[in-house]
């Protein structure tokens, strides 16, 4: 009788310590497999639930060390069909973004860089930087379908994976057959840039597509025709 008692009694106090040095082995296991470099480039004008969604979701999906939001300098296909933000502004609102999200930072490459932002020249960079790092361009499958437009747009595959980022069911990416391809789904977040702008135009809150500390950002610099009240 007495041996059956204690197993019951300590089998309550023993699981849950099991538990929890398994968890810390499999946390350890995770961030020594963690390799890749991912680059979700964009203009951010303003970043949004979207961007921190898809890029997110692909640093889980496919266990990358980091994914960088590389700010834009001058993204040469929006130049000219509508007013842009200044880059620093840009970089500001996406430093805020991802302050404390894990796994995602800002990058300021194509910024330092100047002029005319051309995606080709940024990988180059980054693989003559750190020629071990595999990287990961990472597309929603609306910038996915116009990659054939891109300068330079046929050396890109040699530089990176391709990450292709679909909302629940989407498909709208054309196959791709030069690109080593990863398809990483999330939930659908329907929101752009060109919406929250204006939104913000009609007097219609950013919240809650905007994370707050981008909003006071937005106001403290006086965007989108915003301002601190
Ligand atoms: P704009 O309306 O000014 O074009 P945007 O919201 O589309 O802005 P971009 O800077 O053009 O943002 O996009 C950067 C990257 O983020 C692109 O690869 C784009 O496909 C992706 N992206 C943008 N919005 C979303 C979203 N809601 N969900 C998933 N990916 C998104
Ligand atoms: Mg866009």
């Amino acid at each position: 009788m007495f041996p059956r008692l204690w197993v019951t009694s300590v089998t309550p106090v023993r699981l849950p310590e099991e538990i929890l040095l398994g968890l810390d082995r499999t946390l350890d296991e995770m961030s020594s497999v963690r390799r890749g470099l991912g680059i979700l480039g964009g203009t951010f004008d303003p970043p949004h639930i979207g961007h921190i969604a898809a890029a997110k979701a692909v640093f889980e999906a496919l266990l990358l060390e980091r994914v960088l939001l590389m700010v834009a300098n001058e993204p040469w296909q929006k130049v000219g069909h509508r007013p842009l933000s200044a880059p620093e502004d840009r970089l500001a609102m996406t430093r805020a973004a991802v302050k404390g999200i894990d796994g995602l930072e800002t990058s300021d490459l194509e910024i330092r860089r100047g002029g005319p932002t051309y995606t080709i020249d940024s990988l180059e960079e980054l693989r003559s930087a750190d020629p071990d790092t595999e990287l990961f361009l990472i597309l929603g499958a609306d910038a996915a379908a116009g990659l054939d437009t891109w300068h330079r747009s046929s050396e890109l595959p040699g530089l990176a994976t391709l990450v292709i980022v679909e909302r629940d069911g989407e498909t709208r990416a054309e196959a791709l057959p030069e690109w080593s391809i990863e398809r990483v789904s999330m939930p659908q977040v329907d929101i752009s840039s060109t919406e929250l702008r204006s939104f913000a135009a009609r007097g219609v809150t950013l919240s809650p597509y905007v994370p707050e500390p981008v909003i006071a950002e937005i106001a403290s610099r006086g965007l989108y025709g915003l301002a601190d009240s």
